[in-house]
């Protein structure tokens, strides 16, 4: 056997070192390999241990908020609760109330009546003037409590809506007679106008006639001469009643505030006229009632006009109004169409 030659050995160990310096460098990538994921896992691991930390600390806050949330909501609860029982106790009270104080006063305003028909001649004229000073206070102070307890009732949601078909006519009619009375010696013309177009109407009849008394009350109270129209019809589906009068007229600057409760306007109607300062509020609670609006046009020395909209057919939303307590809505049974002729 040949045995190889210093060359062929050599030429076997270059190879043999060019095979292992081939092998150091894949070995070197390979670690070099294994390092860039090592660390790329380590990042990611490192990201993700962080966004947990961060997920449970928004947890506990989420939890921290959430049982606030549901301690405001309970406190809500309570001081709801609260504020309806509040409401129901005013609303008896003021009931109780006004019954043990209404029942003498329209005994003194009979009393009154029958001492001015019957003794009126017998009496002195400061008599007969202190016998209507008292008519007046005790018609006032029926007035005012009547109006505290219609508003309160409003205020409290303690009143239902009934729904029915109502005959406008009659009720203007019914309104103006009830006017007519205090009406001085026919120095007023008192009318009605109801376009036949306004007649069918399906709403809550009692509501829309304590609007028209109201409003026509005011016209009466206020008016020295002239005429005092109310005048109904109807556009695009809504019922607008207009009361128009010819009397002093409100000021500009008065005319944001008489709505709000127990609002007088000026100085010589609160000395001259009775009033609780009730009516227009009662007006506007009602309007609202009645998914409608109010407004007022004014000149002073000229007249006033107010103007009620309000939906011709009422009909109950079905979203929550906003309304503490929003009203019950009962629908009439027997109520029939009156006739459009
Ligand atoms: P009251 O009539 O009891 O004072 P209202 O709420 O009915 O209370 O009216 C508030 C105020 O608005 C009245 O005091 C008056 O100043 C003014 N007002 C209302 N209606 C008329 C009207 N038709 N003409 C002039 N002023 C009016």
């Amino acid at each position: 056997m040949q045995h190889p030659s210093d060359a062929e050995r050599i030429f076997a160990l270059e190879e043999q070192n060019r095979g292992l310096r081939a092998e150091v460098r894949r070995l070197r990538d390979e670690v070099a390999r294994e390092h860039r994921m090592a660390s790329y896992a380590l990042n990611r691991y490192e990201a993700h241990a962080t966004q947990l930390k961060s997920a449970r600390q928004q947890n506990r806050e989420l939890y921290r908020l959430a049982a606030n949330m549901v301690r405001v909501k309970q406190a809500a609860e309570q001081k709801a609760d609260e504020a309806t029982e509040h409401a129901q106790q005013k609303g008896t009270l003021l009931a109780n109330f006004s019954h043990e104080i209404r029942a003498p006063l329209n005994g003194m305003i009979g009393y009154c009546d029958l001492l001015s028909r019957e003794e009126g001649s017998r009496l002195t004229q400061t008599g007969l003037q202190d016998l209507h000073a008292i008519r007046r206070n005790a018609a006032m102070l029926l007035e005012l409590i009547n109006d505290i307890l219609d508003i309160s009732k409003i205020e409290s949601g303690r009143v239902d809506i009934v729904k029915e078909w109502v005959d406008l006519a009659r009720i203007a009619e019914e309104c103006l007679a009830a006017v007519r009375k205090p009406v001085r010696n026919e120095v007023i013309a008192l009318r009605a106008q109801v376009s036949s177009s306004a007649r069918k109407v399906y709403s809550d009849g009692l509501k829309l006639r304590q609007i028209m008394l109201n409003l026509l009350s005011n016209a009466v109270k206020f008016t020295e001469s002239g005429e005092i129209i109310l005048h109904i019809s109807a556009v695009d589906g809504a019922l607008v009643i207009q009361v128009r009068d010819t009397g002093p007229g409100i000021p500009p600057e008065e005319l944001d505030r008489i709505f709000e409760k127990f609002c007088r306007g000026r100085e010589a109607n609160v000395q001259r006229h009775i009033g609780s300062g009730l009516g227009l509020a009662i007006v506007r609670e009602l309007t609202c009632l009645l998914q409608g609006e109010i407004d007022v046009e004014s000149e002073v020395g000229t007249g006033t006009t107010f103007t009620v909209r309000v939906p011709q057919v009422f009909q109950e939303r079905a979203e929550a109004s906003g309304t503490l307590n929003p009203p019950t809505v009962i629908e009439k049974p027997s109520s029939a169409q009156p006739q459009t002729s």
